[in-house]
């Protein structure tokens, strides 16, 4: 059924600003045309009363190559998790390698890993590991070959990623020629440095002082000095994975005064929090993530701010370790625990069941932190909206399913599920990937290298605004 003219009728289309019930048809990759009564002669019609029809999602922060100490996470072998979670767009970290170039370590690892393999379609971010004059140069060259984004890690000192401020500011100001969105891991990596030795060398070896080693401060300060670099440079600047509350009222308050300073979110701050991380029997290490997870406090903060457009859009920050074979390398020490937690086929869950029912968000706010904002922000002008003319990236969200959230029915790949045992409000029914349906029943029929590279547009939503 690959490109067949396909009808879906009476759904309630949910879109950022809006909500109705319409037809909307769809003719080879795109969707060209919402309205009452369509075309009854398309090749297939599919009744959608009592769905919701949303865009496909967009999830800007995932990790398929990362890798620790040699050890690497689940790769995009298994991105048909995204699929059945309605993630139909996938924005992926890809380090510059040693020795090469920004461009041509995506390319190589986009061929080797990713072409013919990823099941829903895909973009990347760079990440600069070595700030050479003749790289910092190269910045530009990112917006030409599609990748018109680069984040930048200021907090792990000593490791080869990390970015002092020189670089942060220099790769600002040489970003801002191209319309390059310049993305922080904002920590600060001297004081995670002083914490993490200090509380080894008096035997907190678990995973809970993972939590200690990293306050709320340390983020806090790493984001208003990250805002002050972009300041001076007079350039866009877009927070990743913002966590407490201090760090997202400078945030708040920076663009109150008339920066553009962006951020977002991820599933697991929104509905986890730091006694996970004192689970006994080593468990404590499936929540090892950072910045590290908080407290109600703050997680009730985050809620408030994305449905005030203080943040802008919720990522999963998937990062496939195993629990048993990885994550137990940090048996002995925390700071030996690779850090991250696999989310990706939950990201609509989470916003769903403990957003929009729990009465948090909206549900235009959900489709606009999900997918809409996610694609301005990264320049991908088809994807993240129900609009003529888009890719016909479409979710029927059934709002009657009850289920459980289980590693049982997951198919992340990873031995465990950060999430296990919440419960489950709705879930993506069908699920069409420019057209072609790739989720039926709740679960995946497509094909691998069924997903395509979109390029993304230089000079996204945070060089224009956004709320
Ligand atoms: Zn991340």
């Amino acid at each position: 059924m690959f490109g067949v003219p396909t009808l879906i009728r009476n759904g309630k289309i949910l879109t950022s600003n809006d909500e109705f019930v319409a037809d909307l048809l769809i003719e080879g990759e795109k969707i060209v045309a919402i309205g009452q009564s369509l075309n009854q002669d398309a090749d297939r019609i599919i009744d959608a009363e009592g769905m919701y029809v949303i865009p496909g999602g967009v999830d800007q922060h995932v990790h398929f190559s990362f890798n620790y100490k040699g050890s690497k996470v689940r790769g995009f072998e298994t991105s048909n998790a995204a699929a059945v979670g309605g993630t139909t767009t996938l924005i992926e970290f890809v380090n510059q390698e040693p020795g090469k170039g920004l461009v041509s370590s995506i390319e190589d690892y986009r061929k080797k890993e990713v072409d013919g393999i990823a099941m829903v379609d895909y973009c990347f971010h760079s990440i600069m590991t070595d700030p050479r004059d003749e790289v910092i140069e190269e910045i530009p060259k990112l917006a030409e070959a599609g990748y018109p984004t680069m984040k930048l890690f200021m907090a792990y000192k000593g490791m080869f990623f990390h970015a002092d401020d020189d670089t942060v500011l220099k790769a600002l100001i040489k970003g801002k020629e191209a319309g390059i969105t310049i993305m922080v891991h904002a920590e600060n990596a001297e004081m995670i440095d002083v914490l993490s030795k200090k509380l080894i060398s008096e035997g907190k070896t678990a995973p809970y002082y993972h939590a200690v080693s990293r306050p709320p401060v340390v983020e806090a300060e790493a984001t208003q000095r990250a805002i002050y670099l972009s300041k001076l440079a007079g350039a866009p600047l877009y927070v990743v994975h913002v966590s407490c509350k201090e760090a997202m009222e400078i945030i708040r308050d920076s663009y109150d005064k008339g920066l553009p300073v962006f951020g977002e979110t991820c599933s697991h701050y929104l509905v986890l929090d730091e006694s996970d991380l004192a689970r006994p029997d080593f468990e404590g290490a499936k929540y090892v993530c950072s910045p590290a997870l908080r407290t109600e406090e703050h997680r009730a903060a985050l809620w408030e701010a994305i449905e005030k457009k203080w943040l802008n859009a919720v990522s999963s920050d998937h990062c496939g370790f195993d629990w048993i074979d990885q994550k137990h390398m940090g048996i002995d020490s925390f700071m030996n625990i690779p850090n991250g937690a696999p989310s990706l086929q939950n990201r609509m869950n989470i916003l769903w069941t403990y957003g929009v029912c729990a009465g948090k968000i909206s549900k235009q706010r959900f489709v606009d932190l999900f997918a809409t904002m996610p694609a301005k922000i990264n320049g991908l002008e088809h994807k993240g909206s129900i609009g003529v003319g888009y890719d016909a990236d479409i979710v029927l969200f059934n709002p009657s399913y009850r289920g459980v959230i289980s590693v049982k029915n997951n198919l992340e790949g990873v031995d465990y599920c950060p999430f296990e045992g919440f419960e489950q409000k709705g879930r993506a029914e069908s699920v069409f990937l420019r057209g072609n349906m790739i989720v039926e029943k709740g679960k995946y029929i497509g094909e691998m290298g069924q997903g395509r590279f979109v390029p993304g547009k230089a000079y996204g939503a945070a060089y224009d605004g956004w709320r």
